[in-house]
């Protein structure tokens, strides 16, 4: 297989969001398959929207994720020189114009044709003028008139559109600046791109693209656009349903190879296979074999990648990433069975400030109000009874603590909601935590008997 070359070109207007790390997924894996090259474009020629604070943050979620540049990042801006260079040798050649439309006239030409219903455009009023270029002009694009622009793209098949329907844009504004289509082109080509991997918002540019390069006399790259990542009700992705940046996840608790695991499945499937390292994606990863059809977001399957990855690292990593960068109180810390604790909470947690809100009762003794308590049976005598016994109680195993109860619960002659429904909101403030011999084993004799003599003092 050629080796690949491929590029994601982000605008640092502000911080990677879902659909931009999965462009950047499928592009580094795309590269990575062939043994290939990744690279990274800042389209930063956006004076006003570009800033130095976005470029940081795309590429520290981009390293986060792992999906590493093979070379240092290219800035956009750092080449307009050689962008305005060639904007004029096209204007020589005769394969671009000087144009002076003042903005009036281009509204008024645009109100004219949306009146007698034609799509609008530039209606090349200056195409044949051969006028001078001078300051304050711009320079247009001579779009061929007649034919079509076609290509095959590698995961929507075929695209073509008529000429007449591509319009003579502008590739030098009026104040010299280089646009987008006329420098992506270039750059896509000084890049050595082989494959050009993108969202299909970027149909309509592909095809202006395509016939700069033409007219450059230059080799025409591979397309491959990535259909629309859309919410789960199939509307445009917002904020609320998954548009959110990268660091949003990572300062929630998703771990990085959940994301990938989630982003690759926004479009591409293998086998039945529900779980891919990184290793393997490279290694079964085909951009045809993409999903042509746009893919939904869905926060469930996120949270059941995390949940599973959560659950698979180590526990040692586990309380090291909670230390490191969640801020795990020394409380916790502190306690001795903080490893099995994690242990057995993380099957429950999607994420880990979850998880880490979830284990907060281990080391805080709860705050007990009566509404935790409403319609649940209370029999202060019992708990006056089962402090005494738990005093006794050898803590050290589980097993014991599992034979205790059952005896308790025989001599006592109670069912096991009457004891276990109130104490565990006793030791948890919450009613659906885990078993109670999980609960005293792991919070321990004293903070127990303490927690039990709290509610005898209370009630
Ligand atoms: N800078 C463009 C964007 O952020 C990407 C263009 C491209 O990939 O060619 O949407």
């Amino acid at each position: 297989m050629k080796q690949e070359i491929t590029r994601f070109a982000p605008s640092p207007t502000g911080h990677l969001h879902l659909g931009g790390a999965r462009t950047a997924l499928f592009a580094w894996l795309h590269a990575k398959a062939s043994n290939g090259k990744f690279l990274i474009r800042f389209e930063d020629t956006d004076k006003e929207r570009s800033k130095d604070e976005y470029v940081k943050s795309i590429l520290s979620s981009l390293l986060w994720l792992g999906i590493e540049p093979d070379e240092p990042p290219i800035f956009q801006s750092k080449k307009e020189a050689i962008h305005q260079k060639a904007a004029l040798q096209l204007l020589k050649s005769g394969l671009a114009y000087s144009c002076d439309c003042s903005p009036e006239q281009l509204k008024n030409m645009r109100e004219e044709q949306i009146k007698n219903k034609i799509q609008p455009k530039y209606d090349g009023f200056n195409r044949n003028n051969n006028l001078p270029h001078k300051q304050g002009n711009v320079i247009r694009f001579k779009m061929p008139q007649t034919g079509t622009t076609s290509f095959e793209d590698k995961i929507l098949g075929s695209i073509s559109v008529q000429n007449k329907e591509l319009d003579d844009f502008i590739i030098l504004r009026s104040d010299d600046s280089p646009t987008y289509n006329f420098c992506a082109a270039l750059d896509d080509i000084d890049m050595n791109i082989s494959t050009v991997i993108r969202g299909d918002d970027h149909i309509t540019n592909t095809l202006k693209q395509i016939n700069i390069l033409n007219a450059l006399n230059e080799a025409i790259p591979n397309y491959a656009h990535l259909p629309m990542v859309l919410s789960s009700d199939g509307k445009r992705l917002s904020k609320r349903d998954g548009a959110k940046d990268i660091n949003d996840y990572k300062t929630r608790g998703y771990l990085k190879e959940a994301l990938i695991n989630y982003l690759i499945k926004l479009g591409w499937t293998y086998k039945e296979q529900e779980i891919f390292s990184l290793r393997e994606l490279i290694e079964f990863f085909s951009i045809s074999d993409v999903n042509s059809a746009a893919a939904k977001f869905s926060q469930e399957l996120l949270d059941f990648y995390n949940n599973h990855y959560l659950n698979s690292c180590s526990i040692d990593f586990l309380l090291e990433l909670l230390n490191k960068d969640f801020n795990l109180s020394a409380e916790f810390n502190d306690l001795p069975r903080r490893k099995e604790i994690l242990e057995l909470m993380r099957e429950g947690a999607n994420t880990i400030d979850e998880l880490k809100e979830n284990i907060n009762f281990f080391h805080e003794n709860p705050n007990l109000t009566s509404q935790l308590f409403e319609g649940i049976e209370l029999e202060k005598e019992i708990f006056i009874k089962l402090n005494k016994d738990l005093e006794n109680l050898d803590f050290t195993e589980k097993n014991k603590i599992d034979t205790f109860l059952k005896n308790f619960l025989e001599l006592n002659n109670l069912k096991f909601p009457q004891l276990g429904k109130p104490l565990r909101i006793i030791l948890t403030g919450k009613s659906d935590a885990p078993s109670i011999s999980d609960l005293l084993y792991l919070i321990g004799r004293d903070a127990c008997l303490e927690r039990i003599q709290k509610f005898i003092n209370i009630y």
